[in-house]
């Protein structure tokens, strides 16, 4: 990937962190984005660079249109050029129904759906001549029937809709569009979503018997961002260590 430049939203923690880290082991320049942990991100960074790899934090908050625009004007300036986008940053709260409102739906739906469409528009918009990547990280809860996630589900479920269709629109310029849905994946996120008490009976229904790590979900980020995924469009991939809730 010497020479390209991604950009990975939500890369100052969890999965995106380890996203941008690979990316910059196979050679891209990336741009490590975050919306409050302006220390983290810089960690990130400077872990990077420690290796000899490439890159810079840039805040943006993903749920904020003009954020977005900010993001990737100030990744052109930067870099010049855009290759891969990975949409990973991604908001979750568990409510049940009787107390879902307005501001649950915009807190979810701002950050994981309006902001994978303006984040891919920005992309699309770059793109150079030799197409591009774009790899949204959806969730195996876009599928799954859990009491409470219903927002959040939907979200990535719109997720895996933005993935086909951008796929589909895309093609012709020879830029691929895939999802990676990954399964419970030690985080910060993680922390929140599922209690400490509930792991065994999550890892009891997976079948290699563990929680994912950032890491596996990033290496899949890298086969779909690297040349030889060129054949796979419109794509969601599930990265849940056979996970059969
Ligand atoms: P995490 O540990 O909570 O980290 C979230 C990252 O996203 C942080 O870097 C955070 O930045 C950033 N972020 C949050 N809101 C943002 C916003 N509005 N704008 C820009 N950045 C924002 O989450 P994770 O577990 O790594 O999750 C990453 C992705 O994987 C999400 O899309 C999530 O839905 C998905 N996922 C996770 C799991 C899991 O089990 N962990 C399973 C399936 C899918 P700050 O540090 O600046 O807040």
């Amino acid at each position: 990937m010497t020479g390209k430049v991604a950009v990975v939203t939500g890369a100052s923690r969890g999965i995106g962190r380890a996203i941008a880290e690979r990316l910059a082991r196979d050679g891209a320049q990336v741009v490590v984005n975050y919306a409050r942990s302006s220390e983290r991100a810089e960690q990130v960074v400077a872990g990077i660079r420690e290796q000899r790899g490439h890159a810079t934090a840039i805040q943006a908050d993903m749920g904020q249109p003009e954020e977005i625009a900010r993001l990737f004007e100030q990744t052109a300036e930067r870099f010049g050029r855009l290759d891969i986008l990975v949409n990973n940053a991604g908001a979750y709260e568990a409510r049940p129904l009787e107390r879902s409102d307005e501001a649950h739906y915009a807190a979810l739906f701002d950050v994981n759906v309006r902001g994978v469409l303006l984040a891919s528009r920005e992309a699309a918009r770059r793109f150079g001549d030799t197409g591009g990547r774009i790899i949204n990280i959806s969730s195996g809860a876009a599928r799954a029937a859990v009491p409470g996630g219903a927002v959040y589900a939907a979200s990535k479920a719109a997720v895996e809709a933005l993935t086909r269709c951008h796929a589909a629109e895309l093609g012709p310029r020879g830029i691929t569009v895939n999802a990676v849905a990954p399964g419970f994946t030690q985080s910060d996120m993680l922390d929140v979503a599922l209690p400490m008490d509930a792991r065994e009976a999550m890892i009891a229904l997976t079948a290699l018997g563990r929680l994912g790590r950032p890491e596996d979900i990033a290496d899949v980020v890298a086969f779909l961002a690297s040349d030889d995924a060129r054949w796979i469009t419109g794509e969601t991939l599930g990265a849940s260590g056979g996970l059969r809730a």
